[in-house]
């Protein structure tokens, strides 16, 4: 009889965090599963970043930090992003919180509202729309097609902009679909937004370091004219196999900085100071270890895209950057849903139905090559068989 906030039914979830529970109970039964569903590097944190992790603890950092992040950590971001991107930005400016989401959290938080419109790509992470949701705002899917690559178009999300808009999210490359937009529509969309200075915008750009095929990195922070209502969230997840420690970062623009370091400060005090450390480590040292990870999953990528394309009734687009491949299923007569379900229960293979990333993404499934190329074959194996 307990009454919730009208916010609770309406907030929704990452399905990869139920299909990893639902394969973990089936591996506990004794099946052998493969997991490519949760999108997380197969990789351990090297090895550098977890002695300065371990070195933190003990030399005795276990107090409180500053509640945006240790100074000398945001000035390492400030030149990380400098090298990567050639973008200056004042250490002033960048908050480091628990992961890549508490940043897109804290955004919708801040502009979400009933009457309020938020835009976010569809298909896509799914956090996104859940968090416009339950803060009462309208979401407004900016749709993202296959014969697109799933890129945004610039002029469509442009012509959905309304006096209510308050909030823009894109994210490239992107997750589900690996998605990456080229350069002309970013171009195009910044000077679009030019003409509207009461929009904010949010680039997710975690997946920065994961571009395959040449393919170069755009960074939202290169626009100068958007800079003043610009949030860059990026973080160590991905880049440094860094899922468990919860690290991440954005850069904040000058209005919103002490509205989002009030939120932390009300939410998580701060990040806890070894993980920030390691961070440290992670941007300040070698970089081998990151390239490595990033040819493996180019590797496998083009293991996975050629192999999901022999499959009957599969066809998959090519996978332009992050470390997902999301095939068209329609051809095999089934739902997002029940291939999801087929998959795991009866090959023993964990994947994530496209409708988990919104409505759009019927007719697809995402697999993540994170894994390793004998599970990745095995993997399309056990669905080719299962598909003939
Ligand atoms: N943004 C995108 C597009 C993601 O795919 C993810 C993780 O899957 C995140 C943000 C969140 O990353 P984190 O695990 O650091 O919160």
């Amino acid at each position: 009889h307990l009454k919730l906030a009208a916010g609770m039914g309406r907030l929704g979830t990452e399905s990869a965090f139920t299909v990893l529970a639902h394969a973990g109970k089936l591996a506990a039964q004794g099946k052998d599963i493969i997991n490519l569903g949760i999108g997380q590097p197969d990789f351990r944190t090297p090895e550098h970043i977890v002695e300065a992790g371990a070195k933190a603890l003990k030399d005795g950092h276990h107090g409180y930090t500053p509640a945006n992040g240790l100074p000398v950590l945001r000035e390492a971001v400030a030149a990380d992003l400098n090298r990567r991107h050639g973008v200056e930005v004042n250490p002033d400016n960048v908050v480091v919180v628990p992961g890549g989401k508490p940043t897109m959290f804290f955004a919708v938080l801040m502009f979400g509202e009933p009457g309020a419109e938020i835009m976010y790509p569809n298909p896509g992470f799914p956090i996104y729309e859940s968090v416009i949701k339950f803060t009462g705002a309208t979401p407004v899917p900016i749709r993202l097609t296959e014969d697109k690559g799933f890129a945004f178009d610039a002029e469509s999300v442009l012509a959905q902009i309304t006096d209510k808009t308050r909030l823009i999210i894109i994210n490239s490359p992107a997750n589900p679909t690996g998605g990456v937009t080229p350069k002309e529509e970013i171009d195009k969309l910044v000077k679009g937004l030019e003409t509207h200075p009461h929009v904010a915008i949010l680039s997710d750009e975690i997946y920065s370091e994961m571009l395959y095929d040449g393919r170069e990195h755009v960074s939202l922070l290169q626009y100068p004219s958007i800079r003043d209502r610009l949030i860059v969230l990026d973080g160590w997840s991905k880049t440094y196999a860094m899922t468990g420690w919860r690290m991440g970062y954005a850069v904040w623009p000058d209005q919103l900085v002490d509205h989002v370091t009030r939120l932390c400060i009300n939410d998580h005090s701060c990040v806890n100071a070894s993980a920030q450390f390691a961070g440290l480590a992670a941007l300040t040292g070698p970089k081998d270890a990151v390239l490595d990870m990033v040819k493996q999953f180019d590797a496998r990528r083009k293991v996975i895209v050629d192999g999901l394309n022999a499959l009957p009734g599969v066809r998959c687009a090519d996978a332009a950057g992050a470390f997902y491949a999301f095939p068209n299923i329609e051809g095999t007569g089934l739902t997002s849903m029940q291939a999801q379900n087929k998959f795991l229960e009866e090959a023993g293979v964990a994947a994530i139905a496209g409708t988990s990333f919104g409505a759009l993404g019927e007719g697809y499934i995402r697999f993540s090559y994170a894994n390793s190329t004998e599970n990745i074959e095995r993997a399309l194996e056990r669905i080719g068989k299962l598909l003939a």
